[in-house]
């Protein structure tokens, strides 16, 4: 199991829990070597331009301050971040503090001491060594220039406060050593890891900013009370050791945030953010990644028949298992119950990818001594291939996923992604066949989204979203079988159901004195067949429903599939009085001449554009664009996806009518809608967090699933 270390000194190393640290990542030796060449050349200026400070009778604080350097540069603080544990180490305040006071020269030789002492009692590699010392000679040259030039050659050893010169120069000094030994320093990750280096400096400036200032902000202080009296030096481990346990805590947390309780394996998130690391990476040698999902066949019998104690036990011996037998820098996860995942970050071909998977599943078939038992145990392992079958995690996993399920049918042990198998995966057939029975038995429901009207903050509309109920898989996304009916000619009933159902709701509202118009969405094939014609006039008279209350929501993309037959759908739904949206602007390839030709009176923003809307400048020039679009053309323009406040400020400043998002409120039933809209009216108080609880639907932000 993998977490990867990024140290402050410049290495990223993947730490298993077991095995000892190895590493990964390199610096290429010609930088290591160009590095030292300029250590030594700074370090010999130094010492023939500066010499060394008498020391005399402060012997004692030398030898303190370089016991406490040695002592940091053993003991690394371990920072959590979201890209892995960080390694910081604390020697720089006392390094600082030496500088300061006995000069750079005696500075130098500590940092070079301790540093090889710290690398020796961590078993590090010579280059590694090398390269450690290195950076800190070349940063700690850098930083004497800085204070030379300001204070000039006799500057050092004086106490603070005496010149404002001193102070400055002690700033500049500081903004040295940290720019320089960053930029050293990301240099180095950036070579090993091959990713751009630009970026990776700038990510550790902006990160190490707190850290590393707080820690040269120290050394003064760590000067004046040396000055006051040495004694007290000690103490001063104090506040070092609590950011130190800070940090631990901090690290702790992280560790949980990111790993599964049960087998202390990462869970998904910490997989997603490898996978992401990864899709960053611009890798020559191994342009492709693979992501495999693993599941246990018959794993629900050992639970039954052993009980849950030697299930978990059976669980927790996967992960060390698969440890056996993937390369290193693979990661191992798990997702939950029976379901694992390996990202294997170098990978050639789906030829190089299938036969590990083999091998993996192989592994497994090996007995597990389980409560006594020799388990025998099979696993189905699915492969997806980044960048072939997707660059998104969430694509990727879906792939895995849907080539596992015919790995398990196939009884083959592993596959490998097929498009062909999108259409035919085992799990989709099931739904498929499942699907015409949910829709007699009312199992398909609808969930209700307000949309939000910018102007007035009132909320004239809701978009009916499909939702399955399903007796044994729980409540299954419109993701999963929308398209299935669509490829199988189950939409139209799907869709008459939903028009049904939506119609009697907006029917209902009306009822309790609310005028409240539904959208429904209509599939490429719904427009196209021209059944939604007839249908929604019988609907709307059956129900008693006005058809401004009633809104088409139709994709671009299922426009441009056959846009003359679908102008004349639109036009027959238009005469009837029906509102119609375009959904999910932007991700299709129309020309908006065209559209502006339809009878439309919406366009609905994509969700892409607008979820990270506040960080991407593209986005923004693309909504503004849209919105100011829509206004010419005398359309109302919807955003999606509003997740933020931010977002939503953003939004009303630019002009966009309206909103919809997990901002303003989630998919809801339409019961528990009553009651946000009574809550909103003040009818009833319910809080919001209750309101969105209600609908007994979580998501993952950043998804659009559930
Ligand atoms: P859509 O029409 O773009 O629907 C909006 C989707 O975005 C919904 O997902 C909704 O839950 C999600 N969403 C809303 N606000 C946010 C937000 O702030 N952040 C994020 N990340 N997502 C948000 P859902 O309900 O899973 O629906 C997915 C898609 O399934 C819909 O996309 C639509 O294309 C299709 N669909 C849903 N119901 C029906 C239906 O009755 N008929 C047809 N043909 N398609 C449907
Ligand atoms: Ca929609
Ligand atoms: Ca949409």
């Amino acid at each position: 199991m993998m977490v990867e270390t990024t140290t402050k000194r410049g290495e990223r190393l993947p730490q298993t829990d077991h095995a000892p640290t190895s590493f990964r990542h390199l610096a290429p030796p010609i930088y290591v070597l160009a590095l030292s060449a300029l250590a030594t050349l700074g370090f010999g200026a130094c010492a023939i331009v500066l010499g060394s400070r008498p020391v005399g009778h402060r012997w004692p604080e030398l030898v303190l301050f370089m016991a406490l350097i040695v002592v940091c540069e053993a003991r690394p603080i371990m920072f959590a971040r979201s890209s892995g544990v960080q390694e910081i180490v604390a020697s720089t305040a006392f390094t600082f503090a030496l500088f300061l006071t006995f000069g750079p020269v005696l500075a130098m030789l500590a940092q070079a001491v301790a540093s090889l002492y710290g690398d020796l009692f961590a078993k590090k590699t010579p280059i590694k060594t090398i390269f450690n010392f290195s950076q800190y000679w070349v940063a700690w040259s850098a930083a004497t220039v800085t204070f030379v030039l300001i204070e000039g050659r006799h500057g050092f050893g004086e106490v603070i406060g005496e010149s404002w010169r001193w102070n400055v120069a002690v700033l500049a000094t500081a903004a040295t050593y940290f720019i320089v030994n960053n930029i050293l320093v990301g240099t180095a990750i950036g070579l090993a890891s091959k990713t751009p280096v630009r970026s990776v400096v700038w990510s550790l400036l902006t990160r190490e900013a707190v850290s590393d200032c707080v820690l040269l902000a120290f050394a003064p202080v760590v000067v004046i009370v040396a000055n006051r009296g040495l004694l007290f030096l000690p103490l001063l481990l104090m506040p070092v050791y609590t950011v130190y346990r800070t940090a631990r805590i901090s690290a702790e947390k992280e560790h949980q945030a990111l790993h599964d309780p049960l087998t202390d394996l990462p869970n998904r998130a910490s997989f997603d953010d490898s996978l992401q690391r990864r899709a960053a990476q611009d890798r020559r040698d191994a342009p492709r990644a693979a992501v495999l999902l693993i599941d246990l066949d018959r794993f629900k019998d050992v639970n039954d028949t052993l009980g849950h104690q030697a299930g978990d036990d059976l669980l927790r011996q996967i992960g060390p298992r698969l440890q056996t037998v993937v390369p290193s820098g693979a990661t191992i996860s798990r997702f939950g119950g029976d379901e694992f995942a390996v990202l294997l970050p170098d990978i050639v071909d789906d030829t190089d990818a299938h036969a590990l998977a083999l091998r993996i599943s192989q592994s497994i078939e090996e007995p597990f001594r389980v409560d006594g038992f020799n388990l025998e145990v099979q696993a189905s392992i699915g492969v997806a291939l980044f960048p072939d079958h997707g660059t998104l995690s969430d694509e990727l996993i879906k792939r895995a996923d849907i080539a596992m399920y015919v790995a398990k049918r196939l009884q083959t042990g592993a596959e490998v992604y097929d498009p062909e198998q999108d259409h035919h995966s085992t799990r989709r057939l099931e739904l498929v066949s499942e699907l015409r029975k949910a829709i007699v038995e009312g199992e398909i429901i609808l969930y209700y989204q307000p949309k939000l009207d910018l102007a007035t903050g009132e909320v004239h509309s809701a978009e009916a979203l499909v939702r399955w109920m399903h007796p044994r898989l729980g409540l299954v996304p419109p993701s999963e079988f929308v398209p299935v009916a669509e490829h199988t000619g189950l939409i139209r009933p799907l869709t008459s159901y939903v028009l049904n159902a939506a119609v009697r709701q907006a029917a209902a509202w009306r009822d309790a004195g609310r005028e409240i118009a539904v959208a429904v969405n209509l599939s490429a094939r719904n427009l196209h067949d021209g059944g939604i014609i007839t249908e929604v006039p019988v609907n709307l008279s059956r129900f008693g429903l006005p058809s401004r209350l009633l809104r088409l929501e139709i994709t671009e993309s299922s426009i441009m599939a056959d846009p003359a037959r679908a102008r004349k759908s639109l036009e027959a739904l238009h005469d009837m009085g029906v509102g119609l949206s375009i959904d999910d602007f932007g991700t299709g390839y129309s020309s908006l001449a065209y559209l502006q030709n339809l009878p439309v009176s919406e366009i609905k923003i994509d969700r892409s554009f607008v979820m990270n809307l506040l960080e991407n400048q593209a986005d923004q020039a693309i909504v503004r664009s849209t919105i100011e679009l829509a206004k010419n053309l005398g359309l109302t323009s919807t955003a999606e996806g509003v997740e933020t406040e931010a977002a939503l400020a953003w939004l009303r400043r630019t002009g966009c009518d309206q909103v919809q998002g997990y901002h303003v409120a989630r998919p809801m039933t339409a019961e528990s809608m009553n009651r946000w809209l009574d809550e909103r009216e003040g009818r009833v108080h319910v809080p919001l967090a209750l309101a969105n609880e209600l609908s007994h639907f979580s998501f993952s932000p950043g998804g659009a699933g559930c």
